[in-house]
């Protein structure tokens, strides 16, 4: 398994994917340690839009970036709506949503640019963060996948995405998965379940049954879609960490019940 957690200043983490290449990118998920934020936002918050005290979040966000050797008011973020619209991001849109909800991005679940020093940033509790690298090209894209956005293919539209802006061939593309709630935990009801076997027909897998019980494995599920869109199965990495099973170290909606923080994935390209 290449995903790994490091333990940077203090108490603060990075879970990093070891395939992705040092020298190309600057990438970590966050864990929940380490931050500002009372219950039920303790403590590494860093989403804004959950109810949380705004000055706790910008004070998280400044250490979680500075951990990471980024300025919180270069970073892009968007309001993630579990849709499927991906935005191309560039020099012109450097901060937006980095410290006020209200001039995010607007409307979108994944962010693709190849404008190096730019940190994207979308923020979790739960749902998968999928992260993809253009090696050649030198390009990333960074996904949010809960289950409406996996059933529509956001991370194989982002791909897609990255390969009519940048050129990104699949086989050149590296793929992460990570931290996210899992098979073991995520129960769906019959709805959510139907829209499984409509969306993908070929993969019954992705449904698993247990005790009269069934689960949605979503990490499975977005990796199809990325080997549906070419890439192989060697540059797709699954960190196979379940945020629920692990909630006192990830926030997990599901392990809360509802109100929680965030915790978010960061990519940047490093210049050339
Ligand atoms: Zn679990």
């Amino acid at each position: 398994m290449s995903y790994f957690l490091r333990r940077v200043d203090g108490n603060i983490w990075h879970g990093q994917f070891s395939s992705f290449p040092e020298d190309l990118v600057t990438h970590a998920v966050s864990t929940r340690l380490g931050g500002h934020s009372a219950k039920p936002f303790d403590s590494l918050n860093l989403g804004l839009h959950v109810g949380d005290s705004e000055e706790n979040v910008l004070a998280n966000r400044r250490i979680f970036m500075r951990s990471l050797g980024f300025r919180v008011e270069d970073i892009v973020t968007p309001n993630q709506i579990h849709g499927d619209k991906i935005f191309v991001v560039d020099e012109s849109h450097r901060g937006r949503g980095s410290q006020n909800y209200s001039d995010a991005i607007p409307e979108t679940d994944a962010l693709i640019t190849n404008t190096p020093s730019l940190p994207l940033m979308l923020c979790f509790a739960d749902c998968v963060p999928i992260f993809l690298i253009d090696v050649e090209n030198r390009a990333i894209g960074l996904a949010h996948g809960g289950w409406k956005g996996t059933l529509n293919r956001i991370a194989a539209k982002t791909f897609h995405a990255m390969a009519e802006n940048f050129g990104t061939r699949a086989e050149d593309c590296l793929a992460g998965i990570a931290p996210s709630i899992g098979a073991c935990c995520y129960e769906i009801g019959e709805s959510v379940r139907e829209a499984c076997a409509n969306a993908f027909p070929n993969n019954p897998e992705l449904i698993v049954e247990r005790d009269g019980k069934k689960f949605l494995d979503l990490w499975s599920a977005n990796k199809v879609q990325l080997l549906e869109a070419g890439l192989p199965e060697e540059n797709i990495d699954v960190a196979g960490e379940c945020t629920c099973c692990n909630a006192n170290f990830y926030f997990s909606y599901r392990a809360a019940g509802g109100t929680t923080g965030r915790i978010a994935a960061v990519i940047a390209l490093k210049e050339d």
